[in-house]
């Protein structure tokens, strides 16, 4: 399977949190041949091999949206917000919004400089002052379009190369962490590995790691590694010191963050078997937190390897592609050890 093509396949589906059923039919239809199993709260999974350690290896499907939640007499929409973002990433931005009867599109815009008071200039809005035009007179032409609360929407995305090196787009947080579960999959459906991996494709990591908590609470493991991305510091600002990893670096262990820290003992076997197979990681403390705090909460072992990537939750987010293949070469190694 193509690793670019698929992380494209993954980051284009819908599935903000709590809607994140494209994503789930994405993946079983990717894997036909897979029994995959789902729990109650939607949380997807399938194991591989058997005997040696019990290890489960989790990503999470959800990404950041909106949900419309009252129309306006004049046919704008309000709207709420899921998951951490940040509103300087959404003024003069196409929405696509998921009705019963597919994508309709709309766009937050702004007042024009033509239109501006002196003192309106560079002033950051509130979300209270957004509205998504769909391009309507009024309310009725919304229900026409089949535009109701509460459904779910998002920012259009653009998935961009640069010089073949990045990858650049909405949602590698966290896709790429979908697409490397997917990528072992097919590895270990090939190759033995002796002990018993469970890959999960989690829910809701972007509300609370709400998904990751369910699992945890009803399922053992010896080790649980989170496949996420996490905000690289080498950035024209120059505050590296408040996450000191790099893109281009290799794959991150993210020791602490804002949750607490994680299992010493996990991260002193990944590093020692990435020493000793030449594989360059990182290792680095920093804020926001991973479905590994919502895992050591339920008393599992648990590390987050993170991806490192520029601009995280924003549109942009920019990710080497060299460390997505030494990522997915370090997880390897962690299956068959
Ligand atoms: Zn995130």
């Amino acid at each position: 399977m193509d690793k670019i093509q698929i992380l494209k396949e993954l980051v284009d589906t819908f599935g903000i949190s709590g809607f994140e059923e494209p994503v789930r039919q994405k993946i079983r239809k990717l894997f036909p041949q897979v029994k995959f199993k789902e729990d109650n709260v939607g949380n997807l999974f399938t194991t591989v091999g058997n005997g040696g350690k019990k290890i489960a290896i989790m990503a999470h499907m959800d990404e950041l949206g909106f949900l419309i939640n009252y129309v306006e007499k004049n046919g704008y929409l309000r709207f709420k917000l899921i998951g951490g973002w940040d509103v300087r990433g959404v003024y003069n931005r196409v929405v696509e919004i998921l009705t019963d009867k597919g994508m309709v599109y709309g766009v937050i815009g702004l007042k024009p400089p033509h239109l501006l008071k002196n003192e309106e200039f560079d002033k950051v809005l509130s979300w209270d002052d957004l509205y998504i035009d769909v391009g309507v007179e009024g309310d009725e032409e919304v229900k026409k379009m089949n535009i109701i609360p509460v459904l779910p929407a998002r920012l259009k995305k653009d998935f961009v190369m640069l010089d073949e090196k990045y990858v650049v787009t909405r949602a590698l947080d966290d896709r790429v962490g979908c697409a490397l579960n997917l990528l072992l999959l097919e590895n270990f459906l090939h190759n033995y590995t002796k002990n018993n991996i469970t890959l999960v494709w989690t829910v809701q990591e972007e509300t609370g790691l709400r998904g990751a908590q369910a699992f945890s609470a009803r399922n053992s493991f010896d080790e649980v590694y989170i496949l996420d991305t996490i905000s690289a510091g080498n950035l024209p600002w120059g505050d590296f010191y408040q996450s000191p990893a790099r893109t281009g670096g290799g794959p991150v262990i993210r020791l602490a963050d804002r949750k607490g820290v994680s299992s010493l003992r996990l991260r002193n076997f990944v590093k020692s078997i990435a020493k000793r197979n030449k594989v360059e990681v990182q290792e680095t403390v920093t804020g926001g937190s991973t479905d590994a705090a919502a895992a050591f909460e339920a008393g599992l072992n648990s590390i987050p390897l993170c991806i490192p990537v520029k601009y995280t939750h924003s549109q942009v987010e920019m990710m080497d592609i060299a460390d997505y293949h030494n990522t997915l070469k370090l997880l390897l190694l962690i299956g068959t050890n």
